[in-house]
């Protein structure tokens, strides 16, 4: 049984997609939504993670801090995480066969769902995207110069948001995933990993809550590019 639960999501990805990298949204209000989330920061200044109630900021360079909460965020997710569906993750399961294990213990395919994998990972890579200055070329272009970490036998929490696919170009259709490792050090945007021990935990969304912000750049984005899924495989999956 699904109970009603508010997904909130500050802009479009589609947005993001468009160059805009600006928000008008700090870290402050956004941890008022929601203590569990991903998203980015102004001028694409590194991957997010929320994780109860602590935003971190992970950067190109490989470090993770928190960020300040008068900082900008262009494009975040968040809620608050109940967990509600609790299982254990098969040893050595890719991250390609996440989605259909999540189809295996999740009610239905056509909710939204936060998912929180944590303990120990036999591989993690992330990439990262780097600040970016004006004008702004479009995410595709922008994730050219991002950085891959590679990380073995290591302990942390990936976190994110699985999207019903017909919420594409709102968000990231599929499984949108960060991690951080387990001192909060380092982490980023994640392409790959393989689970050695570890739990999932998955919180279902019924409700989303859709901010869109009221910038002058907002307003004159394209928001419908023809080569949409083309352009969410170039800067979200990269292979
Ligand atoms: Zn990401």
């Amino acid at each position: 049984m699904i109970v009603r639960h508010t997904i909130f999501q500050n802009s479009l990805m589609t947005a993001l997609l468009d160059g805009i990298y600006d928000g008008e949204m700090t870290i402050g209000e956004l941890l008022g939504k929601g203590n569990f989330g991903i998203g980015t920061f102004d001028a694409l200044d590194g991957e997010m993670i929320i994780l109860d109630g602590v935003c971190y900021q992970l950067r190109g360079d490989g470090t993770a801090t928190i960020a300040d909460l008068d900082q900008g965020t262009p494009f975040a997710v968040a809620t608050n995480f109940v967990p509600r569906i609790k299982v254990e993750a098969p040893q050595g399961m890719l991250r390609s066969e996440l989605s259909a294990f999540v189809d295996e213990i999740q009610p239905s395919a056509n909710y939204m769902y936060a998912v929180r994998i944590s303990g120990r990972f036999r591989s993690v890579t992330t990439r990262t995207v780097v600040k970016q200055s004006k004008p702004y070329p479009p995410m595709a272009e922008a994730v050219g110069g991002d950085k891959e970490l590679h990380f073995t036998d290591v302990e942390g929490i990936i976190g994110g948001f699985r999207t019903p696919v017909f919420e594409k170009g709102i968000s990231v259709p599929g499984c949108h995933v960060h991690f951080i490792d387990a001192d909060r050090t380092s982490g980023g945007h994640v392409l790959d990993y393989v689970v050695d021990d570890a739990t999932i935990e998955l919180c279902p969304g019924t409700d989303l809550e859709l901010r869109l912000p009221l910038t002058q750049e907002f307003g004159q984005a394209n928001l419908a590019p023809e080569d949409l899924d083309h352009q969410l495989h170039t800067t979200e999956v990269k292979n």
